[in-house]
């Protein structure tokens, strides 16, 4: 039997094992250090006491048979679909219908599966620096080409960098497909609703599918920054969202996510039809998901309850508050630093033209602070350098207040 060799393709992703090694490594030369990781992509805090009730309540349910759940509906059930389209979006003045969401087990999945839909010769663009899975999935789809010095020959990269203030240009050519994450990971940047409209019109012109990540929207406070795409007319017709709890909630070990296709997102055939994608994408899940527990998804349903939004909420605060203190330590020690305002996500230039593995070495060195080299998330994020928010609010002090002490000499 031949296998996928596209798998084979795939380089090692080096990224967090190589920083893991390193630290090891570190503390094992130096074992009277107390490090500080802020390099942690995870949420930190319990699930709220709301939720927790929730998720007790429906695994009693489970023990009697009268309330016994067994196989749920491939695309969630209804109670939790319908919560969300009230919401999420009747809330911000967006009608959708329960049976244009799509409840997974997240929006890794999701972003990772949706390629199923393309054609194998779909042009895909990214915005550079990235999030991984969209990428790495096309790569296993065999829609990425070769790679040559980090790039992949077939794939469109969008540069985000300190120079377009991390909000990228249009193509210069026309990709069937664009992913957009916004609040973004790993840059912590945003895109208001000037901007995004501007993605959307391309789309509609010129044919394109939206692929919009919004596993960090709870984040957004600034007004002029959408929650959702669909805030921008016609995104209706040519994007698809993907939602998660895992930030908004903490569900990154209970997992429960989203997707929107509205019913007037299409594609072509080759004999030139338009041909709907929510029908396919129901098609894909009912052959080859069955759906995320029904314990996770009465968790997920109390999220939306009143008592649940306000303990959420001072969870992400918490969060909030944490990007808060690195980002404003670093600008008073003299360091330009980038998002971390409506994103748990801080992106810092390194000082002195340093490269990214450099700064993270240094880092490690002078002040025992672990954070994640920008390099690694694509080569525009070379010479940039990932804190997050997701720690423990008095280390992260701590930690924001060593780095200080080193003093850039930019
Ligand atoms: C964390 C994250 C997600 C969420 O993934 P889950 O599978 O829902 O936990 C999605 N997209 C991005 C960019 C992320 O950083």
């Amino acid at each position: 039997m031949y296998i996928n060799e596209h798998f084979l393709a795939l380089p090692e992703s080096y990224l967090f094992s190589e920083i893991a090694r390193k630290v090891a490594a570190f503390e094992a030369e130096n074992p009277q250090s107390a490090i500080i990781r802020l390099g942690i992509g995870d949420v930190t805090r319990p699930i709220v006491p709301t939720v927790i009730k929730a998720l007790h309540a429906a695994v009693d349910e489970m023990a009697q048979a009268s309330t016994f759940r067994g196989y749920g509906p491939e695309q969630g059930y209804l109670f939790l679909r319908q919560t969300i389209v009230e919401h999420d979006f009747l809330s911000r003045n967006i009608t959708l219908e329960p049976d244009e969401i799509f409840i997974s087990d997240g929006a890794k999945s999701d972003t990772g599966n949706i390629g199923d839909l393309l054609d194998s010769q779909c042009v895909v663009a990214v915005t550079d620096p990235v999030y991984p899975v969209y990428i790495d999935s096309n790569v296993m789809a065999g829609r990425a080409g070769e790679l040559h010095n980090g790039k992949w020959s077939r794939i469109q990269y969008l540069p985000c960098n300190e120079a377009n203030q991390f909000i990228p240009s249009l193509p210069k050519s026309r990709p069937d497909v664009i992913y957009l994450c916004y609040p973004n990971n790993p840059t912590g940047t945003t895109l208001t609703r000037t901007q995004l409209k501007k993605w959307v019109d391309y789309a509609r012109e010129n044919d394109v599918l939206i692929l919009f990540d919004a596993a960090y929207e709870a984040f957004v406070h600034d007004e002029e920054v959408p929650h959702s795409i669909y805030e921008i007319e016609g995104a209706k017709e040519v994007a698809i969202e993907f939602r998660s709890f895992s930030k908004t909630a903490g569900f990154t070990g209970l997992r429960c996510g989203y997707t929107i296709i509205p019913k007037a997102v299409k594609g072509k055939t080759h004999d030139g039809k338009r041909v709907a994608l929510n029908p396919l994408w129901n098609r894909r899940q009912c052959t080859k998901f069955n759906g995320t527990a029904y314990i996770i998804q009465r968790a997920a349903e109390a999220v939306y309850t009143p008592q649940g939004q306000t303990e959420i909420q001072a969870n992400i605060a918490y969060y909030l508050n944490n990007a808060h203190t690195i980002k404003h330590g670093l600008e008073t020690a003299g360091y330009k630093v980038f998002g971390g305002e409506n994103a748990p996500y801080v992106w810092m230039k390194t000082p002195d033209g340093m490269s990214s593995w450099d700064f993270f070495h240094h880092l490690l060195h002078t002040c025992q602070v672990v954070g994640t080299p920008g390099v690694g998330f694509g080569p525009c994020g070379e010479g940039y350098f990932r804190l997050t928010g997701f720690g423990d609010a008095q280390k992260t002090k701590e930690a924001i207040e060593r780095i200080q002490t080193l003093k850039p000499s930019i």
